[in-house]
C-alpha cells in the first residue's frame, strides 16, 4: 500500500514526492536499509514531509518510510515524546 492506495488520502497527499513511485520503494523490508535510506532521501525534498510524518505518528503506521523516517524511529519519537 502507498500513500495513493489510502480509501481516502489526506489533502497533502496531492503533493507528495512518492506519488508517482512504486509503493515497494517507500515499504521496504525492515532489514533492507538501502532502500530505506533512498526513500528517506527521496522524502527530504518532498513539499509535504512534516504533514506526512504528523500523520504516520497519529495513525501509527506501523510499515514504511513516512516523512524521512522509518518505523523504528517513528517508535522511537513516540517513545521519547512519552516521556516528556
Ligand atoms: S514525505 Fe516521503 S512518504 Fe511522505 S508523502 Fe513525501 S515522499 Fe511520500
Amino acid at each position: 500500500m502507498s500513500i495513493q492506495a489510502l480509501g481516502s488520502p489526506p489533502k497533502w497527499a496531492v503533493n507528495a514526492v512518492c506519488a508517482e513511485s512504486t509503493s515497494e520503494f517507500f515499504y521496504p523490508d525492515e532489514q533492507d536499509y538501502i532502500t530505506a535510506s533512498a526513500a528517506k532521501w527521496a522524502c527530504r525534498r518532498c513539499p509535504v514531509r512534516d504533514e506526512c510524518l504528523q500523520w504516520a505518528l497519529e495513525n501509527d503506521e506501523q510499515f514504511g518510510v513516512w516523512g524521512a523516517t522509518t518505523p523504528k524511529e517513528r517508535r522511537r519519537i513516540k517513545r521519547t515524546a512519552g516521556e516528556r
